[in-house]
């Protein structure tokens, strides 16, 4: 099956933005253009509520909503089941005295949705590298409504973690660049390279692998971080339970060492875990959630929580 075949199975999802909305007046909206709530989506009239992301829609494949209201003022905001998975894993806290980083922050799906999480509240820094794509982040955060976001248009690696402005910060979410092969209108793609340069894919690969366990290394020196989320949009195990793994064995954490949070807290009813012949423990596996493009209604994607349960008291004084 070829990646645009899969890519027209996969339903369009859009999350109600509940800074702006909420999913009972998004559903009331709907319903008087007509649409029909549960019904079957083969009909083009129809529409769901997900069952595993609170505040997520379903419609048809071949919804477009480019000229939808809802869309374009921002309480509507297009987004992959998938890529809605690491905020909810990390859960930042709704606090008025929260500090959360979102290291990787271009284009901003996830960095909007924390900030919805965070019901506007607390602080936000999204970090993102590039100028270009930062502008796009900061255009979406304005869209989105997002007060409680400052955008730095900074390379996360460069960022002290004992810089007193960010040394507070409890929770990380890195969703670094990754080879982007769960994408599924690139899986063809995919297969042409893996059949005619093996080995140039793997060093490439290796590389990118190198860079992902590079910046979980750096989250981990954050003096009071509990939380980690590490994902990607990647399904080859050299990017991700490989990169988990290395990051276990790291000895890099300031504040003593880090482990996988227990299956419980990472989307249990979520069925895909983690590949267990990767894990230098078999069980760790359950703690990963993955999703396969095409069997599981979303694009290939990975989501790992890294937490530790003693932050340094010396950091915390
Ligand atoms: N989380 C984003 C979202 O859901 O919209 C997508 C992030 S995308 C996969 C990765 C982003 O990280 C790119 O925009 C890239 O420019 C940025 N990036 C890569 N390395 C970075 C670094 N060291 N510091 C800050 N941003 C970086």
């Amino acid at each position: 099956q070829s990646g645009d075949a899969r890519a027209e199975q996969i339903p369009r999802y859009a999350r109600v933005n509940t800074i702006m909305w909420t999913l009972d007046d998004a559903v009331k909206y709907f319903i008087s253009q007509g649409l029909v709530l549960g019904a079957p989506l083969e009909s083009i009239k129809a529409f769901a509520k997900d069952e595993h992301i609170l505040n997520l829609l379903l419609f048809p494949p071949q919804t477009t909503f480019h000229d939808d209201p809802a869309y374009k003022s921002g309480k509507l905001i297009l987004q992959d089941k998938a890529s809605c998975f690491p905020a909810v894993v990390l859960a930042p806290p709704a606090r008025k005295d929260a500090v959360v980083i979102d290291a990787t922050a271009a284009p901003g799906n996830k960095t909007t949705h924390m900030s919805a999480l965070m019901r506007n509240m607390g602080k936000l820094y999204a970090f993102e590298r590039d100028r270009k794509r930062f502008g796009t982040l900061t255009m979406m955060l304005s869209k989105a409504g997002c007060k409680n976001v400052e955008p730095v248009n900074l390379d996360f690696l460069t960022v002290d973690p004992l810089d007193p402005k960010f040394a507070q910060a409890t929770h990380i979410l890195l969703d670094p660049s990754c080879s982007g092969s769960g994408i599924v209108n690139r899986l063809d793609h995919l297969l042409e390279t893996e059949e005619e340069n093996q080995e140039a894919q793997e060093d490439r690969l290796n590389k990118l692998a190198a860079f992902q366990l590079t910046m979980i290394k750096h989250a981990m020196k954050f003096p009071k971080v509990s939380r980690i989320v590490y994902s990607t949009c990647s399904v080859h195990a050299t990017e991700n339970e490989r990169v988990v793994r290395a990051a276990l064995l790291s000895d890099e954490a300031l504040g003593g060492p880090f482990h996988l949070a227990s299956r419980d807290t990472v989307l249990p009813a979520w069925q895909r875990r983690g590949m267990p012949v990767e894990m230098t423990d078999p069980d760790d596996a359950t703690s990963l959630i993955r999703c396969m493009p095409g069997e599981d209604a979303t694009n290939g994607f990975f989501v790992s929580c890294f937490i530790r349960q003693h932050p340094n008291p010396v950091a915390a004084l």
